[in-house]
């Protein structure tokens, strides 16, 4: 979503939702827009009034961390750090970005730019958790498995600020098969980063095959993971009482009926 902060809470309410994602600026790129310091205040009312669960931002898609180019670099340090000095507004949510695409360096010197970048950010006294997003490993996108997230995770010295987002796409078109072994995915997931460093769930169906690294989200059920296989996974009890943001393709009626259907999964499996 992109209108103002208190629009985006209300939108939620009435969508039958309790919690959203926004992009931090324009998804491809560019200038914020100044923030109405009572537009965040009433936000962070609605959202207490509410019940909300912890909000997750995304960073721009055009933010890469790890390029080649150093202004590109350059460009995405100011970003994440200007969208995290942001986020100290509404402190106590999550703010989620795409680790970074390599662009021919090689994942291990992505691994370290990317590190990198995140030591001259992450402090301590911040209010957010950083959220490293899985990735489908489309082109020379770094984060498409779970080593690559520890290995950018134990790098970086304040990790008690950094998590991961799990994104049901992504995960399956890595390669990870999160429809006929979800326990498995989720134990290696504990294995080589912790369940306890997952903070969030990107819950989308793909329109491609597992291993396809192509990244591109579905509709719930009418794609390749299918209606039982999300159930499944808005039901496990590893991913309970976390956020789940839906990022299919839909008009407001579908996203209406996607949340009704995740929030009739998520009771049942109480
Ligand atoms: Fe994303
Ligand atoms: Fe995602
Ligand atoms: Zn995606």
């Amino acid at each position: 979503m992109t209108d103002g902060y208190a629009a985006m809470g209300r939108t939620m309410s009435r969508f039958g939702g309790n919690t959203f994602a926004w992009f931090t600026r324009n998804p491809r790129g560019g200038r914020t827009k100044p923030v109405i310091p009572e537009d965040v205040e009433a936000l962070i009312t609605h959202v207490k009034n509410e019940g909300f669960g912890p909000l997750v931002a995304h960073g721009s898609y055009t933010m890469n961390l790890c390029s080649a180019k150093a202004e590109t670099r350059a460009n995405g340090l100011d970003m994440l750090a200007q969208d995290l000095a942001r986020m100290e507004l509404l402190p106590g949510n999550l703010y989620n970005f795409h680790p970074g695409a390599h662009t021919g360096q090689g994942v291990e010197a992505g691994i370290t730019q990317i590190a990198e970048a995140l030591n001259q950010v992450l402090t301590p006294d911040m209010h957010t958790t950083v959220l490293l997003e899985t990735m489908a490993g489309k082109g020379s996108e770094i984060g498409s498995t779970f080593e690559e997230l520890r290995e950018i995770m134990d790098r970086v010295t304040c990790s008690e600020k950094l998590g991961v987002c799990f994104d049901t796409c992504h995960t399956w078109d890595a390669g990870y098969d999160v429809v006929n072994d979800l326990d498995g995915v989720l134990q290696h997931f504990d294995d080589v980063i912790g369940l306890s460093k997952l903070k969030a769930v990107h819950f989308n169906d793909t329109k491609n095959e597992r291993g396809s690294h192509k990244d591109r989200h579905e509709k719930l059920g009418q794609g390749f993971l299918g209606m039982e296989a999300m159930r499944r996974i808005a039901q496990h009890p590893a991913l309970a009482g976390l956020p789940f943001i839906l990022e299919t393709p839909n008009e407001d009626e579908g996203y209406i009926e996607e949340i009704r259907t995740v929030r009739s999964w998520m009771n049942d499996g109480k």
